[in-house]
């Protein structure tokens, strides 16, 4: 199981990679991600659609198939990459600028506090305290981290398995267990340090089984999908059959999520492997 957790993390890490060289002036959101996907296809399985979340949107952002919005001069961009291998999966992301360096250090705030959480990771530790490691590395560069997006536990075919590993100091005295499997994910802003849902999305999930769900289930494994991938499935009545899915409440529709004072944002994340006295970076990049 932890040699599939390993390959589907390195996978992300070099989709991750490749997606992030590939941002420049003028190129489209949808190339990146379609560049992205298809790395990853050819060696394992997507486990959500990528993330391209642009300047004061914080996540869930993925393009239309029909997106035309194209990368811009000073944009600080968010890629947001899952993979699985047989349902362990691996979850990472980065920031970038789009040629300009004027938030380098909302970029590297968002690196150092992640690297400062991983230092800590190993068996026993509280995720209270993990919380409050990204907190005061955050506070240090000056910025706020968003409170109301955390990190998680992984397990099989689970994105969000149970444990949410805080960006802040909360309290919680959950200890983290050795062999579990857990994304943390700083995200750092110049904002007040919440996210608000812009109330459109892209990306959908399953959210109960029934015959109206079972083609989809059986396409995503129950994980998140895009509405781009849906066009082989059903043509032209996509926006249709989503409607109705909603309506029925078999599905769950991940609206865009905002920086609360637009804030530019900046995320940076790792799937580790919790040890005795440490932990394995899974999607070493
Ligand atoms: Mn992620
Ligand atoms: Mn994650």
């Amino acid at each position: 199981m932890y040699e599939k957790f390993r390959l589907a993390g390195k996978i992300a890490g070099e989709a991750l990679k490749i997606g992030a060289e590939s941002i420049k002036e003028g190129v489209s959101y949808l190339e990146v991600a379609e560049k992205i996907e298809e790395y990853i296809k050819k060696k394992a399985k997507i486990a959500f659609p990528v993330n391209i979340s642009v300047n004061s949107v914080a996540a869930h952002y993925t393009p239309s198939w029909n997106d035309e919005k194209k990368f811009m001069e000073g944009d600080v961009v968010k890629i947001d990459v899952g993979t699985h291998v047989d349902g362990y999966i691996g979850d990472t992301a980065l920031t970038v600028e789009v040629e300009s360096n004027e938030h380098a250090k909302l970029i590297e705030c968002a690196e150092i506090a992640l690297e400062n959480a991983i230092s800590v990771v190993k068996e026993g530790i509280e995720i209270g305290y993990i919380g409050k490691v990204i907190e005061d590395s955050i506070s240090k560069c000056n910025f706020k981290p968003i409170k109301n997006l955390q990190g998680h536990s992984i397990e099989r075919y689970r994105l969000h398995a149970g444990i949410s590993i805080p960006n802040y100091f909360d309290g919680s005295k959950i200890k983290l267990k050795e062999g579990q499997v857990v994304a943390i994910e700083p995200f750092v802003t110049t904002g007040i340090g919440y996210v608000v849902d812009a109330g459109h999305g892209n990306i959908y999930q399953v959210i109960k089984k029934s015959p109206l769900t079972s083609q989809l289930i059986k396409h995503f494994d129950g994980l998140p999908f895009a509405k781009r991938w849906l066009r082989n499935l059903y043509g032209e009545r996509v926006e249709m059959k989503l409607n109705f899915l909603l309506k029925k409440r078999l599905i769950h529709k991940y609206n865009t999520l905002v920086e609360a004072r637009n804030g530019i944002v900046s995320q940076a994340e790792h799937t580790l492997l919790v040890e005795k006295d440490g932990c394995e970076i899974l999607t070493r990049r």
